[in-house]
């Protein structure tokens, strides 16, 4: 997985050449032929592909008050999303650090990491087991209980631990099933913040080229349900691309049109799910030999969806643990952002509010 470093909250930014064919395009009589179209269908298939693009989710649900809050705020303070954008409008107040400098320096786009994502993770464990942190592994919460004196018990089947605060960071919908009765109306709030499915198909090619350049393409539902966008990997990161080096892209597939199919009872298999791939790369990207390597995985429930009132969602979160004095923080992909730099400063914002001071000051 690349990261966009803007993407999918701060501008709405990602770089994409969309596979949009625009509607045909109108003669004006008497002057030189312009291309003339409607700018409300223009509008309309950038955010389905932006927001199949982000969320895997479908343009016609989803808040963009809460998906892209940059783009909503440049609108309500100008009245115009692009000028509002160039103005300045909707930029959130930036975490500091001496790699965030770094990275508007040198005017990154998209970061990874050398061994791919995972060994961030495996830093942060080997960081913490160091400082005598305990990891428990294969040990769900099955359950959280209130203790008289303010503590939780968290169960973890066999055995259980006691805990003065809980940092959840587990999606909204697990959450609400582990928290007691007397967080009944949080729960049945966080049931509501569902997840979508993604299957996502690595390809690799040998001797191959792409047509054009960029960190990808995202596709509008009304031109491939299925599909949703394909990353080109090896234009932001060839250093990535083994030895000896091929060609890779990522295709996403998922979203609506497989919470359909599986709502209707249908499995796709991941041969199936591989060949709508490569189908998919050889159309939009002419990539028609056969791919040396094809690696399918499906993320069941993986983004969840800020649907419309999303926002009220939150606020009515934030009352619940107020009024209730519960010691309980929530961070993660199922609040405020989805992105990895946006769960990253989630945690970050959790561990403030529980330690009441940043932990880098
Ligand atoms: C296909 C795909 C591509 C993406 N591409 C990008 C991208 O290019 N750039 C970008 O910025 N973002 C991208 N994202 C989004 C981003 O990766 C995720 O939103 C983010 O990683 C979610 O992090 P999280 O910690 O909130 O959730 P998760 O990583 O899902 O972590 C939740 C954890 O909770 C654990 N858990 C669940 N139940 C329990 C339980 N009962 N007890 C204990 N633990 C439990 C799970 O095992 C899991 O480890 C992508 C997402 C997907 C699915």
């Amino acid at each position: 997985m690349a990261l966009c470093t803007h993407c999918p909250r701060a501008s709405g930014s990602t770089t994409t050449t969309s596979h949009t064919s625009l509607p045909s395009p109108h003669l004006l009589p008497g002057r030189k032929r312009i291309d003339v179209v409607d700018p409300g269908q223009v509008a309309s298939l950038a955010m389905d592909s932006l927001c199949r693009g982000v969320f895997a989710g479908n343009s016609q649900e989803l808040s963009i008050r809460s998906c892209f809050p940059s783009l909503f705020q440049a609108e309500q303070s100008h009245r115009s999303v692009l000028l509002g954008l160039l103005l300045g409008a909707g930029k959130r107040p930036q975490p500091d650090s001496a790699l965030i400098q770094k990275a508007r320096a040198e005017r990154w786009s998209q970061w990874s990491l050398r061994g791919g994502l995972e060994t961030l993770p495996q830093a942060l464990d080997a960081y913490l087991t160091s400082k005598g942190v305990t990891i428990l592994r294969g040990q769900p919460a099955c359950s959280l209980t209130l203790e008289a004196g303010g503590f939780w018990k968290v169960s973890l089947g066999d055995s259980s631990l006691e805990a003065n605060h809980v940092i959840s960071a587990v999606p909204a919908p697990v959450l609400s099933q582990l928290l007691p009765l007397k967080a009944a109306p949080l729960a049945s709030t966080l049931a509501t913040i569902t997840a979508v499915s993604v299957a996502v198909v690595n390809l690799q090619y040998q001797g191959a080229q792409l047509p054009v350049q960029g960190f990808g393409h995202l596709v509008p539902s009304s031109e491939d349900p299925g599909v949703l966008g394909i990353v080109y990997d090896s234009v932001a990161f060839p250093e990535q691309d083994g030895s000896p080096p091929g060609l890779r892209v990522t295709v996403m597939l998922g979203g609506s049109w497989l919470h359909a199919l599986e709502a209707g009872g249908q499995v796709l298999s991941q041969e199936v799910l591989g060949q709508l791939a490569q189908e998919a790369a050889a159309t939009q990207l002419g990539l028609k030999e056969p791919p040396s390597r094809c690696l399918v995985h499906l993320h069941q429930n993986c983004i969840p969806q800020y649907t419309l009132g999303h926002w009220q969602k939150l606020e009515m979160v934030t009352r619940f643990l107020a009024a209730q004095k519960l010691p309980l923080t929530l961070a993660g992909a199922s609040y405020e952002g989805v992105a990895v730099n946006d769960c990253i400063e989630s945690g970050r914002q959790a561990a403030i509010h529980v330690l009441g001071a940043d932990p880098n000051s």
